[in-house]
């Protein structure tokens, strides 16, 4: 379908980072014309003209680390640190998931992001193949991995790396392209050294990537000191994971040796601050990180540790605390591009997370007539610092208007809503 954005302020998220009065015209999925003058798209046909007068037009936000069908536990359990809220509270109430409370939850995550303008995400949890559904059905755009859980060799093991093996050969580059499948081993913590290499084996025999979560706090690296004389990373590089291309949740204590490891091997890091922040687990020193050569990407992680999935709030969240020792630290430039391009690089999405001609037609209207965006000196200053995700009007994934002034159009978000309470009612305490 041919869609014309007719008169909008784009942010490209490169040069010019500002574009104002341009049309972008839309076309099998991809962008064809960004111009600011309108005789570049005459005697072009368009089903769809969209009024982008009083709009932004930018690329949809891309949220790099979640578990997205954690939003049927928003709420279920606050206030505790990351052992004891896992062990004690989430680990047990995931033994009660079925496939079709996945399926549900997923569903009803992808409208919470649509609606603050996600359009594409990495996820990690069980039952993935309900998330694809979710994911196909909706329009979305992700990156899905299965959690690997398994801190021993033998039978377990294999089978968490046989329902990988079975997802990639289901779901990796289906749905037109827009679902990608990862390796996704939970934790050094949580996977012994034979799983980790098995795994990374299996990211590059189908050429995809090892999504993790590392050194999130500072209980699990001094407990992988004790056990194996080294850092969580140490022992990855030692095992030879980031031979794949390889994305980190967190990485909030992280040594320089570290971190010279992760950019040395290209490995990309998802900073989830507002979950870290919750759970106490710290903050991540974003700026030593960009110094050092790291790629960083923001994640909202799950509903149970954040509690809602609005990337807005958390560029804007990512963008304060670098600042916490300098104000100069992490410009709202910088972190917008955080979380559109550099997330989409670390997932390996390419032509995502930028508008130009011939990249992905993956574009969110932002209305700007609020009275918190006035008067308007600054459309990216107002975006990051300002602006709220119930501002985010239209989106379109992949050429294909998924909300429309609002209302989603893709699957029926209210019975969405209505079968996820009725669901929920087995996990009330
Ligand atoms: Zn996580």
């Amino acid at each position: 379908m041919a869609i014309l954005i007719k008169d909008c302020t784009a942010i490209t998220m490169g040069d010019p980072f500002v574009r104002r009065g341009v049309s972008i015209a839309i076309a099998d999925g991809k962008i064809t014309k960004i111009s600011e003058n309108p005789q570049d798209l005459a005697g072009q046909r368009f089903e769809t003209i969209i009024d982008g007068k009083d709009k932004l037009a930018l690329p949809g936000f891309v949220n790099a680390h979640t578990h997205l069908a954690m939003v049927l536990l928003r709420g279920y359990s606050d206030d505790r640190n990351l052992q004891a809220w896992l062990e004690q509270d989430i680990w047990p109430a995931e033994r009660k998931l079925t496939e079709e409370d996945v399926y549900w939850a997923a569903l009803m995550g992808i409208a919470e992001m649509i609606r603050s303008g996600t359009t594409a995400f990495s996820d990690m949890y069980f039952f993935m193949d309900a998330v694809a559904q979710a994911v196909k059905e909706s329009g979305m755009r992700a990156l899905l991995s299965y959690g690997i859980i398994a801190p021993q060799p033998g039978e377990k093991a294999q089978r968490e790396l046989s329902i990988t093996e079975k997802f990639l050969k289901d779901w990796h580059n289906t749905a037109d392209g827009r679902i990608r499948v990862a390796v996704g081993p939970h934790a050094p913590y949580t996977c012994c050294d034979a799983v980790w290499q098995d795994a990374t084996a299996l990211a590059m025999q189908y050429n995809t990537l090892i999504h993790t979560h590392l050194q999130e706090t500072r209980t699990e690296v001094n407990d992988s000191f004790k056990q194996y004389q080294k850092s969580p990373t140490e022992r990855l590089a030692s095992l030879g994971v980031f031979q794949a291309k390889t994305v980190v949740a967190h990485g909030v204590h992280l040594s320089d040796w570290d971190v010279k490891i992760l950019a040395e091997r290209g490995v990309g890091l998802a900073h989830c601050p507002t979950s870290n922040l919750k759970l106490g687990s710290g903050i991540a020193p974003v700026k030593r990180y960009k110094e050092l050569g790291v790629c960083v990407g923001i994640g909202t992680d799950g509903a149970a540790s954040n509690n809602n999935l609005d990337m807005l709030e958390e560029l804007r969240l990512a963008a304060l605390l670098a600042k916490r020792d300098d104000p100069t630290a992490l410009p709202a430039a910088e972190a917008l591009q955080m979380a559109t391009r550099l997330g989409a690089q670390i997932l390996g999405l390419e032509g995502v997370g930028y508008l130009a001609e011939g990249a992905q037609a993956d574009i969110i209207l932002v209305e700007t007539q609020g009275a918190h965006w006035q008067p308007g000196y600054n459309p990216v200053s107002d975006l990051v610092y300002a602006a709220q995700a119930s501002d985010v009007t239209t989106v379109i994934i992949a050429g294909q208007i998924v909300m429309k002034d609002r209302e989603i159009l893709t699957f029926d978000e209210e019975r969405t809503k209505e079968k996820v309470r009725v669901l929920s009612k087995k996990y009330f305490h």
